[in-house]
């Protein structure tokens, strides 16, 4: 393998499998996030104290400059990181070999949800009508005059899992979204009445050349992907092809290489919204490991190494993806779920080492593949039956 190293801002589960496919590679990695013991840092195990993992923030910018120092190839497992400190090393580095994927740019464009539907309607892809909103009554209802009700009030940043998102329903409302959203910049979005939600991993080399997954269902609860079906079923056969086309021209307005997650919504006339955009590795391309010929996670660590890049293609005929959700403080909901996993023909269990359990935290998938949709239909019964009532 190269012997570039490759640095990762962040070191929760999306670090954690690209460790994996890193280790699998005797790619070498150096993780910078707060602890000794993340998810990540427990999958490669340094071999000599340079390669030593940093304790720190993924958006301090001191941190960030010390892990530059020590890598060849910067890459993030996650959007909300200092961007200025990135292009700053950027800058400061310019003539050495430091390689940054994607680029500072296009991530600072992604982490405001608002420049980047900005951005994406710039380019004449297709987007829900958005507008700037102040956190202010009227600025709001001035916006649901325009956008109609209910709408959605997001935060430009830091947002995640729909932590930062809020449905107005009537104006009565407003100032309840104000106090939850917290003094966060806001925009609002005009309602989607999706019929379903798509997703579409798409993967970037350093020349911009991209390669695309298949189009997959996501199906939400409470706003958290809940679970992924691969490949997505349609009634019409252009579907798949239109919403690669989306999603591949998005990436092609972007710089720098890596994997991206385009998130679309889609509407019961055909027509297709993008929701959003993750700069990196997605919690809808999990199924990737087991259901594809290479995974997101080998392929954005091929991408921004300027490897050649795997496959893409399923190589089963159906897949789902199970994210497992903290119900309380205890694992003993999710170790229930596992031990059923187990019990069922193509299912694999990812558990994240996360060191505490929380109601809403993500601590694991189970991914199941099948000969058949019937097959997959049936196994995964199994596994949702297993399930607390209420579950989410
Ligand atoms: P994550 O990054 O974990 O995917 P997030 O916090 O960035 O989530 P979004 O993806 O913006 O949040 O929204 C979460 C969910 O809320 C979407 O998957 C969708 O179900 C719903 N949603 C978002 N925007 C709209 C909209 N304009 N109209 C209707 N539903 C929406
Ligand atoms: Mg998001
Ligand atoms: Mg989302």
């Amino acid at each position: 393998m190269s012997e570039q190293v490759v640095g990762i801002l962040g070191g929760g589960q999306l670090g954690r499998m690209l460790a994996a496919s890193a280790s699998l590679l005797n790619q070498k990695v150096i993780i910078l996030d707060t602890g000794e013991h993340g998810p990540a840092k427990q999958i490669i195990a340094p071999t000599e104290p340079h390669l030593a993992h940093l304790d720190g923030s993924f958006a301090d910018p001191v941190k960030i400059r010390e892990l530059a120092s020590k890598v060849d190839v910067l890459t993030v497992e996650i959007e909300h990181v200092d961007a200025a400190a990135l292009e700053e090393v950027r800058l400061a580095t310019k003539g050495k070999v430091l390689a940054i994927h994607p680029s500072p740019s296009t991530i600072q464009i992604i982490q405001d949800k608002f420049r980047q539907k900005q951005h994406l309607s710039s380019h004449g892809l297709p987007v829900s009508e958005f507008v700037e909103v102040e956190s202010s009554v009227d600025s709001i209802s001035e916006a649901a005059q325009k956008l109609g009700l209910p709408l959605m009030l997001k935060s430009r940043t830091l947002a995640y899992d729909g932590r930062g998102n809020f449905v107005v329903r009537n104006l009565r409302q407003v100032e309840e979204a104000i106090a939850a959203l917290g003094g966060r910049p806001l925009y609002a979005e005009k309602w989607v009445p999706f019929s379903n939600e798509i997703a579409i991993m798409v993967v970037r080399t350093v020349d911009g050349e991209v390669q695309s997954y298949p189009v997959v269902e996501t199906v939400h609860k409470d706003n958290v992907c809940h679970l992924v079906l691969a490949p997505l079923r349609s009634r019409d056969p252009s579907l798949p092809s239109k919403a690669t086309s989306i999603a591949e021209n998005a990436i092609k307005s972007f710089t720098g290489a890596g994997v991206f997650g385009v998130e679309l919504f889609l509407m019961d006339d055909g027509k297709i919204f993008i929701n959003e955009i993750a700069p990196r590795p997605h919690n809808s391309g999990h199924y990737t490991i087991e259901a594809c010929e290479t995974s997101q996670y080998e392929n954005h660590l091929r991408a921004i190494l300027s490897l050649p890049l795997g496959s893409t293609a399923l190589k089963v005929p159906s897949a789902a993806m199970l994210n497992l959700i903290g119900q309380s403080s205890s694992m003993g909901e999710i170790t229930k779920t596992k031990d059923v996993a187990l019990t069922i023909p193509g299912a694999s269990v990812h558990l994240y080492g996360k060191s505490e359990c929380r109601k809403g935290r993500k601590m694991g998938h189970i991914t199941i593949v099948a000969d058949s949709d019937a097959q997959l239909r049936s196994r995964l019964r199994t596994l949702l039956q297993s399930l607390p009532e209420n579950y989410c």
